[in-house]
């Protein structure tokens, strides 16, 4: 072949008969293969091939591609070609990016986008069986069994589905042959009813209008382009992003809208039916295996107009992408810490770049890196400065917890106590929020002093007395709750230390034993379902008194509810964590942006022992702009981001002297860089989890600095970790 000119462009198809191939594995390369004679491969197409003593499912990432010479002779093929839509360039694109920028293995990025079945054994994907043909002449009850479960008209794999009907691989070849059963190539997406852009446009306030004309304009522009949707708690702000949306589906583009939590989404895929005449897909990871599968298919085929998603949402093969939206955007629970380390919000932002098309990030509370880049004019600010509907933003007081103590060994206030009683009267909902599940967070005994603590992880236990249990909030260890203590053997000498959602529960039965009480709290929900009916409950005026969790505070919609007591304002602002203000900002506004949303006026209460404190002070006087401007200033001054950048190593070990000594010598080979501080290694903040001690090197640096780079550099001079010794890398850290 003439390729001597370096001029000469390649031909389009794969001509040097190789590819490059990456797997869904934790590695960074890709594996060459030779592609079979008369099969065409471009790069995004999705194949099987051998690996080691196995058969993976992976994607061309180079075609035309030219390993070593000395190679060549020992390639495997390519095993097979897969009819599934090729990953688009876009799509491969971002997984090179996130890859780059978190340090983890390109291989266990594609992974995310591959998510179809429950794993990717190209069983699952190659051999889909269906039901097709008419019965067969000789009917057993092993081939009645192997029938009745694929009446359901979904695809099954054919081990599986064996498996589950208690039949031989031999019963469904038998069936095969006879033709009345297919093997299919692919899950065929169960075709979701589409969305109507114009089923109920709802009638806009005049500030909703601008905000919405800005919002079609976004979409139909159609270019990289983000806007923040900056509005007020009860302003608004999904009725107006649903108009991007709406026109994102004129446009026969998909939309994708991030959720923080896909459990409390039940509100919003009925809003989502109301305004457009049917749900939207959903994509999270409590899907069943079959939904899953399906709905792969409807968003790699473009079948799906618009998915509602977690996280792992962005990460979907979407056929023709053309608008991203990410509500609640400050939301901490779009960082996802486990295996990848990586912000869901500035990933959606880094895919509507390489796609380019726009991206909506919607909150009431912006985080802070999003509040300075609308203010320097990189995010375009749409503004909703009120409520919809004229209601009033809540009012705030704040309780001085040193002056206005409730009773001992109790934690609603007199003040408090009093609002709930007149709320309840009423026939008005009041919200006790505490950011603590269980009933109390330490448990101690009165006669020696002992506590209890969790074995192997540096906590105390919390007692959770619906489940009779003591609990490690970090492992899930957990014991049954002990009558005597262990340590001395005094019988009834154990008291509970402080509260949490249950012991409040508790308390407002004996202040209020008629009005009806419920504790909202992850670990009493037992499905998203239970969830969503105990939400609905709410929401329809069945209870009286709501007792919650975090799980609360988010977008919630209770007509009713006018009044929440935040009972430990201060909860979250004394751990350390420079993110602390931001953090309770966030929180409490949410969660008193619950009250007063339909009719009436909602009141928020503050307990507190720091009534002084900037956050509490910029609560009660509900500014908003004294908060950004006092904490936009710290984090100028210190070089916290989005100042500075941060990136967090964290070295563990079964015992202790390994992981110091591991980090010990990380920290000793880092390059010497002006722009950069490496910090410590220290005890991470939750220094003993699961067993293993935990180090960290923080590492700081000016804002243009390429972070990913200097920890490549730094990392690939280190020694490997080895046996239980374990190394992770965590870029822009949440906690710090
Ligand atoms: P936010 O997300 O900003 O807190 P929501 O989008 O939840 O606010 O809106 C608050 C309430 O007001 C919801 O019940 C919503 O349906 C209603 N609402 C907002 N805008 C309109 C409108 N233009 N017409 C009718 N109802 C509206
Ligand atoms: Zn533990």
């Amino acid at each position: 072949m003439d390729d001597h000119s370096p001029r000469a462009s390649s031909p389009p198809t794969s001509s040097t008969g190789i590819v490059d191939v990456l797997v869904p594995v934790a590695l960074d390369h890709t594996y060459s293969y030779r592609v079979p004679r008369g099969v065409e491969l471009k790069a995004g197409d999705v194949v099987c091939v051998p690996l080691g003593p196995r058969e993976v499912v992976g994607v061309v990432w180079a075609e035309n591609a030219k390993p070593e010479p000395r190679l060549h002779n020992r390639l495997k093929d390519v095993s097979e070609k897969l009819d599934v839509p090729p990953l688009k360039g876009e799509l491969r694109a971002l997984v090179d990016w996130v890859s780059n920028y978190t340090l983890s293995a390109r291989g266990m990025v594609l992974r995310m986008c591959l998510r179809m079945g429950e794993d990717l054994g190209p069983e699952r994907v190659r051999m889909g069986m269906r039901l097709v043909g008419p019965p067969p002449q000789r009917m057993t009850p092993a081939r009645r069994r192997l029938i009745e479960l694929l009446s359901d008209g979904l695809l099954h794999g054919k081990s599986e589905a064996a498996k589950e009907a208690g039949v031989s691989a031999g019963v469904v070849d038998g069936l095969v042959d006879e033709g009345t059963l297919t093997v299919e190539a692919m899950p065929k997406p169960l075709v979701p009813p589409a969305p109507d852009p114009s089923y109920a446009v709802p009638e806009f306030s005049r500030q909703q209008r601008t905000a919405v004309d800005g919002m079609r304009a976004l979409a139909a522009n159609g270019t990289f382009h983000v806007a923040l949707l900056d509005g007020v708690t009860g302003s608004g702000k999904t009725e107006v992003y649903f108009e991007a949306v709406a026109e994102t589906i004129r446009r026969g583009k998909q939309s994708l809208i991030l959720m923080p939590e896909i459990a409390l989404t039940g509100q919003f895929l009925d809003r989502f039916a109301r305004r457009f005449g049917v749900r939207p897909l959903e994509w999270h990871s409590e899907l069943t295996p079959r939904t899953r599968q399906r709905n792969w298919a409807a968003i790699a085929s473009g079948e799906a107009p618009v998915v509602v998603g977690a996280r792992s949402a962005l990460f979907m093969p979407y056929a023709d992408l053309g608008l991203i939206v990410v509500d609640e955007e400050h939301e901490q629970a779009y960082k996802q810490d486990d295996g990848a380390h990586y912000h869901a919000r500035d990933m959606a932002v880094v895919r509507a770049h390489v796609a380019k098309i726009p991206v909506v990030l919607a909150s009431a509370t912006p985080s802070v890196e999003t509040e300075v880049n609308a203010r320097k004019g990189r995010y375009q600010r749409i503004a909703l400065p009120s409520r919809f509907g004229g209601q009033h933003m809540p009012h705030i007081e704040a309780i001085d917890l040193r002056r206005e103590a409730p009773p001992r060994g109790r934690f609603i206030s007199p003040r408090l106590a009093e609002q709930i009683r007149f709320a309840v009267e009423r026939r008005e909902q009041a919200l006790l929020f505490l950011n603590r599940r269980g009933y109390a967070p330490l448990t101690l005994c009165r006669a020696c002093g002992h506590r209890f603590a969790c074995t192997i992880c540096d906590a105390w236990l919390v007692d959770h007395r619906f489940r009779q249990r003591l609990v490690c909030h970090h492992c899930g260890f957990s014991m049954p709750r002990p009558h005597a203590c262990p340590n001395c053997a005094a019988e009834e000498s154990l008291v509970a230390v402080g509260p949490g959602v249950e012991r409040l529960q508790e308390e407002a039965a004996q202040l209020f034993p008629d009005a009806r009480t419920m504790v909202l709290s992850s670990d009493l929900i037992t499905s998203i379902e239970t969830m969503r009916s105990e939400l609905n409950e709410i929401a329809e005026g069945r209870v009286d008194i709501i007792i919650g969790t975090q799980l609360v505070a988010k977008g919630h919609h209770f007509p009713r509810l006018n009044l929440v007591g935040v009972v430990d304002a201060d909860l979250g602002l004394s751990n350390g964590d420079p993110r602390a203000a931001e953090r309770t900002w966030q929180l409490l506004n949410q969660v008193i942006g619950r009250a007063g949303r339909d009719q009436g006026r909602g009141v928020g209460y503050l307990q507190t022992h720091q009534p002084e404190h900037p956050v509490m002070k910029a609560l009660v006087a509900c500014d908003r702009e004294a908060f950004y401007a006092s904490e936009i200033e710290m984090r100028e001054k210190t070089g916290y981001p989005p100042f500075g950048r941060l990136a967090g190593l964290i070295v563990s070990a079964g015992d202790r002297p390994t992981a110091e000594g591991f980090a010990r010598k990380l920290a000793a080979i880092a390059p010497i860089d002006e722009r950069i501080k490496v910090l410590g290694p220290a005890e991470a903040p939750l220094a003993v989890i699961k067993g293993r001690y935990r180090f960290r090197l923080l590492v700081k640096s000016l804002r243009n600095v390429d972070v990913s780079e200097y920890l490549r550099e730094w990392l690939g001079a280190a020694p490997k970790t080895k046996g239980n010794l374990k190394l992770e890398v965590d870029v822009d850290p949440q906690s710090f």
